[in-house]
């Protein structure tokens, strides 16, 4: 293996938890990085997190970056950015992965930006070709097709979308080396944390079951039996994006091509018609059941189980079954 930086993973953190992406990027990075005979790097900002870098090297890198500065505890996207910018230019890293998530999404095209490099955004799969360019491969035309894009610029910077990646297993004999970086500090970013707020509890992308919601729902309101069945089942609520653009639910339930990408162990959908877009975030998600009026919705072939029937008359005594076994109510 060669001492140059082949691929570097930006090792996502919140409050010193390393988001999950970035063991799924360093999984896929450690076989890119083998196979361009490099070493697979990753950089880490924050505020003592010494042995959380150690961690980034069981999941597979050879090498972390780690920036460690009390002004880099909390997310600054001009500070990070400034930061992360320096260091590629020292590194000079081929391929700069980045987790398509809230964080990762601001700060991406900013680097990109200040690198003069192009950026591929939302990526759900990379591979090399033959004289070892990263190809990006991500949905194009709403989905309907798979574009492998190619970047002539270096590095060539991609994000990429959680769960989409096997990380590899914890292995804490790996060996690797943590570099201190020297912080470069800007005391004014014109950015202020006044308050930090939480947009919603729902964190559908690690949920195990998702009871989803469609267009099949005629009212807002019936929201509250969608969310009865999640409930008793122990799961979250997962949404279509028509009820989403009606603001009858956050956007942060929605499912699908413009909303999260999920792999529950079950995932239930009640009056959804199954379109391409929807399918795309939810179709790897181990047991699919469909419950549907129209025998020939597209969701019911993606299924494992199906009830066709009107959701009204199937979801309340469905409800009262589900209490009865759980022994409330
Ligand atoms: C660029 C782009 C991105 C998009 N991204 C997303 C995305 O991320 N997620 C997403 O979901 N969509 C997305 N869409 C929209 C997508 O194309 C579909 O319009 C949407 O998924 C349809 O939602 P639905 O299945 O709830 O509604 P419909 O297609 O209207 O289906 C409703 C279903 O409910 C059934 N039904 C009706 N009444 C009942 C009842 N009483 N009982 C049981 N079944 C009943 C009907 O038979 C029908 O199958 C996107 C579109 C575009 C163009």
């Amino acid at each position: 293996m060669g001492s140059e930086c082949g691929v570097l993973v930006f090792a996502e953190q919140e409050n010193g938890e390393i988001h999950n992406v970035v063991y799924e990027l360093l999984g896929k990075g450690r076989e890119l990085a083998n196979r361009l005979n490099k070493m697979l790097c990753a950089v880490l900002l924050g505020f003592g997190l010494e042995e959380k870098s150690r961690e980034l090297i069981y999941y597979g890198a050879d090498r972390v970056y780690l920036f460690d500065h009390p002004s880099l505890k909390n997310f600054d996207v001009i500070r990070y950015k400034h930061n992360i910018v320096k260091l590629v230019n020292e590194v000079k890293p081929d391929i700069f992965l980045i987790g398509a998530t809230r964080m990762g999404r601001s700060l991406a095209p900013r680097i990109a930006a200040a690198l003069r490099t192009g950026l591929t955004a939302d990526c759900v799969d990379l591979d090399l070709d033959d004289e070892g360019n990263l190809v990006q491969i991500r949905p194009a035309f709403s989905g309907n097709i798979m574009a492998q894009i190619r970047t002539r610029t270096r590095p060539q910077m991609a994000t990429v979308r959680y769960r989409m990646m096997k990380p590899l297993s914890r292995n804490p004999n790996r060996t690797g080396e943590i570099v201190r970086m020297e912080t470069e500090f800007l005391e004014n970013s014109g950015i202020e944390i006044l308050d930090r707020v939480s947009a919603s509890g729902v964190n559908l992308s690690e949920a195990d079951i998702i009871v989803a919601a469609g267009r099949g729902l005629k009212s807002p309101e019936d929201l509250k039996l969608i969310e009865e069945v999640a409930n008793l089942l122990g799961g979250v609520v997962g949404a279509s994006r028509p009820l989403v653009d009606a603001g009858w639910i956050g956007r942060e339930h929605q499912v699908g091509f413009s909303g999260n990408t999920v792999k529950p162990k079950v995932y239930i959908a009640f009056g959804i018609s199954g379109s391409p877009q929807h399918l795309f975030g939810m179709r790897d998600s181990d047991i699919i059941i469909a419950v549907n009026k129209d025998p020939s919705a597209s969701i019911i072939n993606f299924s494992d189980y199906y009830v066709i029937g009107d959701l009204y008359e199937i979801i309340p005594p469905l409800i009262r079954e589900l209490k009865r076994a759980r022994g409330v109510g």
